[in-house]
């Protein structure tokens, strides 16, 4: 199956290009079409995200994709909102699990982000009032909204999962907000065996961080989604470890939660997990369970004896080293 591969910038060459070994020694039956966006060709084709890389992606329904650069204050929009918006990728999933052997502030954590990822403050219309303020404006639909809890609940219905947790600031932005939890509420009256709650967003980040085991699926507007997922990598290891993925009707886009690191970026000491199992997510979502379950598998025994580890999880390997670890374990199954 031809599945297309974005490089990204920064760190992403690295951990995607581990991804691709992996899931190759995987024995998974994957043929990958490269193609790149982002800083590296905005010179180019005077564009970080060129025509082709929307058309590969619609040609072949599936992505696997490293972060990408988005400059701060100026220059180009994100190309990751853009893909997101143009492909109509509404759904970004993001599954929060600790591991054993893995040293995090909590075990036993095991939840999913719903963020919906078409609207609210990315949608970034804004614009200047002369030189004294700047306006954004956040728009919140019923249409994404409904879209959004029904995809959340139905993830929790699929995987057995027992609640969804609607979070939110409509305290304050009443009719906003309001609509979104209108909208999750209603949503869930469908599901009978799922039970609903809904918490403001503050709160929610502080019963996150003491009780993370108490939660199932949380459905949450654009930002607080994105601000949340990177909170919760922070529970169980840090960003190399936390996949997501980008899911419209047409098209499903995979990529590390993580942005591209340009702190560590060409040093060979990323951690490339977070994309392994956004590639794993790739497999589980084409089908392909057994090579999934074979890599899954290989990643909890290598954690478990926590002797083959990178630096940002306390190890001394580089992600080379790791990735090679990974596949001579892999080969033994
Ligand atoms: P970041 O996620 O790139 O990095 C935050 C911190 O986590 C850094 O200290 C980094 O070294 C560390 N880190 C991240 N991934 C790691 C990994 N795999 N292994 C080890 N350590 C890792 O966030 P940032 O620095 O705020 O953003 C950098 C750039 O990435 C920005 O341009 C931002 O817009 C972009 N970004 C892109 C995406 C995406 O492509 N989907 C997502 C988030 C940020």
């Amino acid at each position: 199956m031809k599945i297309t591969l974005i490089p990204g910038d920064g760190i992403g060459p690295e951990v995607t290009n581990s991804a691709r070994r992996i899931i190759d020694a995987s024995g998974a039956d994957i043929q990958w079409e490269i193609v790149e966006a982002g800083a590296s060709v905005l010179k180019t084709y005077n564009t970080p995200l060129p025509d082709h890389v929307i058309a590969s992606i619609k040609k072949n329904r599936i992505a696997l994709k490293g972060p990408i650069t988005t400059p701060v204050g100026k220059g180009f929009r994100s190309v990751n909102v853009q893909l997101r918006q143009k492909l109509n990728l509404y759904a970004n999933v993001r599954p929060v699990k600790s591991f054993e052997g893995i040293p995090s502030l909590h075990s036993n954590v095991d939840f999913i982000i719903v963020r919906e990822n078409t609207e609210g403050l990315y949608a970034g219309i804004e614009h200047n009032i002369g030189d004294v303020a700047a306006e954004s404006i956040r728009i919140i639909t019923k249409e994404a909204s409904d879209r959004i809890s029904k995809f959340a609940f139905e993830l929790a219905k699929n995987e057995n999962r027992n609640k969804v947790t609607a979070t939110h600031k409509a305290n304050i932005l009443k009719l906003s907000d309001g609509l979104f939890l209108k909208c999750a509420k209603e949503c869930g009256s469908h599901y009978e065996n799922i039970e609903f709650e809904d918490i403001i967003v503050d709160a929610m980040s502080m019963k996150l961080v003491q009780f993370p085991q108490n939660y199932d699926v949380i459905v949450a507007p654009n930002l607080y989604g994105d601000i949340l997922s990177d909170m919760s990598a922070g529970l169980v290891g840090g960003l190399g470890l936390i996949p997501g993925a980008n899911i419209g009707d047409e098209a499903a886009v995979f990529e590390p939660v993580h942005g591209s690191a340009p702190d560590i970026a060409g040093n060979n000491i990323s951690n490339p997990t977070a994309t392994i199992l956004s590639g794993i997510m790739l497999l589980k979502y084409i089908g392909q369970n057994k090579a999934a379950q074979k890599i899954e598998t290989t990643l909890h025994k290598i954690f478990r004896e926590g002797k083959h580890l990178t630096r940002d999880l306390g190890g001394t390997l580089s992600t080379e080293e790791f990735t090679n670890e990974v596949i001579r374990e892999l080969l033994k199954q």
